[in-house]
C-alpha cells in the first residue's frame, strides 16, 4: 500500500473528513483491520486565509510548498492539497516535490464524466467560483462549470469561512445553500459541485434531487485507489486538447 500525503488544516473541519473518507474506503476494499497510511502535515490556517485576503497567493504556495516537501521527505508517495482553493498555487506545489500531487478538480471531473455529465455548478469561496483556475482545469475535461450570481458567491463565502470553517452548521444557511443549488439546477445544471470540502457539513440538511460531486470525498477516495493500486495517476489526465471556458 502506497502512502498517502495531506496538506490539511484548509480548515481542520475538512481535513478529519478526508481522514475518515480515506480510512472508510481501505477498510470497504481491504476488509478486517486494514487501515490507511496517511501522513497528514496541517498548516494553521489563519496564515493562509490572511494571504489570501491580500491576495498574496505566492507566499501561500510557499507555505504549501514547503509543507508537501516535508511529506515528501517523510517518504509520502503522493500529496493532496486538501482544498479547492488552494489549488490556485497547485503549480508551485507539484513543482516543489518529485511525488505527484493528485489535483482536486481532475479527480471531480473524472467522476462527472463516469455519469456521463459535461455542465455542472460550481459551489465553493469566491475564490474557487471567481477565479479562472479551477474552472479553466474542469474545462480542459469537457466541463462547463456555471457559477452563481456575484451576490450569492459573497453569502455562499461568509458561510464558508465563518461559519463551515469554524465547525457551525447552522440551519437557517443550510436552507439557502439549498435554494442555491435549486437556482442553479432550474437554469440548466445537471450535478453540483461541492467545491469546497466544508460544504459537505450541509450534506444532511440538504433534499436533493440533483447528482452531488463532494469535492472532498472524491478526492480522499481517489487517492485510495491510487494507494491500493486500483488507478494510475495517468486515469485522471486531461485530453491533450483543451477547451476553453467562457
Ligand atoms: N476548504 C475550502 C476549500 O475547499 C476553503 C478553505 C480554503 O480557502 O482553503 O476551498
Amino acid at each position: 500500500m502506497k502512502t498517502i500525503g495531506l496538506i490539511g488544516g484548509m480548515s481542520w473541519e475538512s481535513t478529519q473528513l478526508y481522514y475518515q473518507f480515506i480510512n472508510r474506503k481501505v477498510k470497504q476494499q481491504l476488509g478486517g483491520l486494514n487501515s490507511a497510511k496517511v501522513m497528514i502535515n496541517s498548516v494553521n490556517f489563519a496564515e493562509i486565509a490572511e494571504y489570501q485576503q491580500q491576495n498574496r497567493w505566492q507566499d501561500a504556495g510557499e507555505a504549501l510548498a514547503e509543507n508537501a516537501r516535508q511529506l515528501q521527505c517523510a517518504d509520502a508517495d503522493m500529496v493532496l492539497i486538501c482544498a479547492n482553493t488552494m489549488h490556485k498555487v497547485y503549480d508551485q506545489v507539484q513543482s516543489a516535490v518529485d511525488i505527484p500531487v493528485l489535483h482536486m478538480a481532475d479527480c471531480v471531473a473524472k467522476a462527472i464524466l463516469q455519469k456521463n455529465l459535461n455542465t455542472v455548478a460550481l459551489l465553493g469561496t469566491k475564490y474557487t467560483m471567481q477565479l479562472p483556475f479551477y474552472r479553466e482545469r474542469l474545462a480542459m475535461h469537457g466541463i462547463q462549470a456555471m457559477t452563481p450570481d456575484e451576490a450569492t458567491q459573497d453569502q455562499l463565502h461568509q458561510i464558508i469561512y465563518q461559519e463551515l470553517c469554524l465547525g457551525i452548521v447552522n440551519a437557517e444557511s443550510a436552507k439557502k445553500f439549498q435554494s442555491m443549488i435549486e437556482d442553479l439546477t432550474s437554469q440548466g445544471a445537471q450535478g453540483i459541485i461541492l467545491g469546497c470540502t466544508e460544504l459537505v457539513l450541509f450534506i444532511e440538511q440538504l433534499a436533493l434531487s440533483t447528482a452531488i460531486f463532494d469535492s472532498a470525498q472524491i478526492h480522499a477516495e481517489a487517492a485510495v485507489d491510487l494507494a491500493l493500486g486500483n488507478a494510475n495517476f495517468s486515469d485522471f489526465s486531461f485530453p491533450k486538447t483543451p477547451t476553453t471556458t467562457t
